[in-house]
This record gives structure tokens, sequence and C-alpha cells, in this order.
């Protein structure tokens, strides 16, 4: 599963960009996670790889074919504007890579005069999506997002009786996928409250929520009608971001039977900028554990290594701000806080059972995780949870509260992975801001 730890994840290893041995940098040269940026807004967006509080330009730096073999091969495909040309490649390929940009950041290095120039902060780049991406999936891996929305939407039937054998997903829409930092305007649609007589309704959502999830980037994809086996599937995952599913839930009640998420979901899905590899995350791996009395998951799902270290150690933050709390200059409040390794499915398994038809995956698809809301209290990942259904209101410390999203709220999502005697690996972070509607005419209501 993964990659052996090998010498890019030495603790003691330091860059000779000094930001990134900070101990909170997030960046340290153990991380290097892949971005598509510009330096300024007069420059195209080209791949870049972080170390610190910079990002080395990796198109510039093809330019000076400072690599050979396998590596010279994964830095020619930096060239694009885009990461699919280099998730197209394989595992082996982009490990090489990984490897001879640590050895060129590392304190010492002999390229770091000529790499010098190809530096440019973070604060100033802009960023935009590291792929294009032709297909997305989002699951639904959480069995206590599961159980707690169930039982919300369904309060007989919380947990259906396939979510313990079959990973549950569905398709979602590529087109309204974008980076951190595009705000979106609050979706209207179809809703038809529970007990209300009457016929349905078309205007702005009142139940606008996040979700906080994970994404996991395709690389090499699979030919369509061969199946990817579990112990192959982590080779063709190119890493991971942070995924906000916005969900609409008035119009998500009144339209998910019988075949699931449509509107309610895909009018905006936002995305962090930056990839972190399956390599980086290679010292936080976990075992992959089921509560006792749960069945095991069906052969084609199963595997050894699935089983030691299926899982990752990955801790996630909600934050918000809103207009007043940003007016009056009040720190973010943490909504909710969690981890990955919650999860009631395995990232090689979502791989795995998505090819088991003979799907083909392809270079840039991008799987979501679903909610990754944890056991306890605090751990809910999204309003719907936290708020019990819109009934029990969230006081925000400045005054004001919410059972969901008002206009002008901006969402913010985290993920860190930490280890004693290890530097932490940040994943960015993923914000966008809820702007009000696009109002309907007299004619459309
Ligand atoms: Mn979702």
């Amino acid at each position: 599963m993964g990659a052996a730890l090998n010498e890019t994840h030495d603790p003691n290893l330091q860059s000779w960009i000094a930001s990134a041995n900070e101990p909170d940098s997030g960046f340290p040269i153990q991380n290097l996670p892949f971005a598509v940026f510009r330096p300024d807004e007069t420059a195209s967006f080209r791949p870049g790889v972080a170390i610190g509080d910079r990002i080395l330009d990796l198109q510039a730096l093809a330019d000076l074919r400072p690599f050979y073999g396998l590596a010279a091969r994964a830095l020619e495909a930096c060239k694009g504007q885009r990461l699919n040309a280099l998730m197209a490649l394989s595992s082996a390929h982009w490990s090489a890579l990984r490897l001879e940009l640590s050895r060129a950041l590392r304190l010492g290095s002999a390229m770091a005069d000529r790499l010098q120039p190809l530096l440019s902060a973070q604060s100033d780049a802009q960023f935009d999506l590291p792929a294009r991406i032709g297909d997305y999936t989002d699951f639904y891996i959480s069995i206590h997002h599961a159980s707690a929305v169930g039982s919300l939407f369904r309060p007989d039937n919380p947990l259906l009786p396939n979510y313990k054998w079959v990973p549950i997903g569905y398709h979602g829409r590529a087109s309204s996928i974008s980076v951190s930092g595009s705000d979106f305007a609050r979706p209207c649609g179809q809703t038809k409250p529970a007990g209300n007589p009457g016929p349905p309704q078309v205007g702005p959502s009142q139940r606008l929520d996040y979700e906080l999830e994970l994404g996991a980037f395709i690389g090499t994809g699979n030919p369509m009608g061969r199946r990817i086996r579990i112990e192959d599937a982590e080779s063709h995952v190119f890493g991971l971001c942070l995924l906000n599913d916005w969900s609409a839930r008035d119009l998500q009640a009144w339209e998910y039977q019988p075949l699931g998420p449509f509107l309610a979901k895909n009018f905006a899905t936002t995305i962090s900028p930056w990839l972190v590899s399956m390599e980086a995350l290679t010292p936080f791996r976990c075992p992959f554990a089921r509560a006792s009395g749960d069945p095991s998951p069906l052969p084609y799902l199963s595997s050894t290594d699935n089983d030691s270290s299926g899982s990752i150690d990955i801790e996630l933050e909600v934050w918000i701000t809103t207009q007043r709390s940003r007016e009056a200059d009040e720190q973010p409040f943490l909504l909710g806080r969690s981890n990955f390794r919650h999860a009631y499915w395995t990232l090689a398994q979502l791989v795995t059972h998505h090819t088991v038809n003979g799907c083909n995956l392809q270079p840039g698809d991008l799987l979501g995780t679903g909610t990754l809301s944890g056991p306890g209290a605090g751990q809910e990942g999204s309003l719907l949870e936290l708020t019990l259904g819109g009934k029990q209101a969230v006081q925000l410390p400045w005054g004001e509260q919410r059972l969901f999203l008002e206009d002008f709220d901006e969402i913010t999502l985290k993920a860190v992975c930490r280890k004693a005697g290890y530097p932490s690996i940040s994943f960015g972070g993923c914000s966008a801001r809820v702007l009000p509607p696009l109002p309907l005419t007299s004619t459309e209501r």
C-alpha cells in the first residue's frame, strides 16, 4: 500500500529555503505538494510545488532540464497549464520527481543558485484548478455522517442495509468545481417543506450547508473493462486535496428520491489548490479497522496492506467567518474538527470499487470522500449534523447564531498531518464565500 519510507521522509531533512524549516510551516521539504498557480496577474498558470512560504515554478524548472530518467520525463510533463500530463504518467514517475525535487531543495544542494530565481511568494500567487477534471464522483464513507443524516431524513431507517457492504457514491458534476477563493451565488431551486400540503415552490435555498471532505485526484487511469485490483489501487491516486461539497438541504430533501443528489449539490464545489501526494502521506498511515460485529469487506475490497495501513491520520477542521465577524475583526470560529481515519472505507477500496464493473477512470478524475464526520460531539462535518437538522442553532462567539449559512458567510476547511518527531504536513486551506442569490423574475416564480 503506497510507497515505503525513503530518504524524502527523513525527518531531519532541512531546506535552503528557511521558511520551510519553521516548525509550523506546514510545507516542509517532506511535503512538496503540487498546485497550478501564477506568480502574478500578468503571468499564465503553470504547475508548481510548495516549499515553505514559496512556490517553485516547475514549468520554468523544466526549461533548465536539470534531471535525468523518470524524473526528467515527469518534469517535462509539467510544461503545460495543468497537471493532467504528469498525472497520466505513473507513480514511479511521481516518486522519481519527488526525490529529485527533495534533493534540489535540500540544504547544501548545488542547485540552490539556479532554483532561487524560480521561486515566488505563496501570498502573492493566484491559483487555478490543478487539473482539467473529467469526471467527479462523490462517496459517502463516514458512517457517522451517514447515520446522523439518515436519522434526520429517515428516522425509522437511518442506515440502509447496503451501507456496510458497498461504498455508496453518486456521479457529481465537474463543471462547477472551483479552486479555493471562488465565491458563488446561493442556489435557487424547488423546495417543498415537510408537512406543507401545497405545491412546491421555487426560490433561494434557505438551508445552505457545507460538507467537510477530502478529494482524491486520479493519476494513471485504467482501460474500460479492466478492473483496478485493491493491491494496485493507490498507485492510481496522484494526491489528495480538501473538498467542500456545498449542499442545499431543502432542495436535497425534495429531489433526492429515487435517484440521489442532483441540483442540491452541483451548483458549486470548492477544492484546495494543493495536492498532497500519497507518498508524502506515508508516515501517517494507520490500520483500517471496523467495530467488532461489523462485516468484513468482500474479498475484492480486502487486502493485507489495506488492513495494516489502508487509513490515513489526517486532522480536519471547518472554520466560519461572517460579514459581521470580519467587520469586527473577530477570529474565525471552529465549527468542527474530525479525522480522515474515522472513515468506513479506504481510498484503495473506493478506487477498486469504482472500477469493479469495468468503469474506466482517467487522469484528472476527482473522487470525493463524502462528509468526514467523526464519532463524537464537535466532530460534525456539516451544519445539518451540528444543528440537528436545523433545530438547534450554533452560537457564534461574536453574538450571531446559525442554523444554516447566510449570505457572505465564508467557510474554510483545513487539514494537517501530525506525528511526534516528524514535521507537520499541511494541505493549506479551502475557502469560499456565499454570495446573494441571482433573483428570480416574477415570471419565474
Ligand atoms: Mn458530499
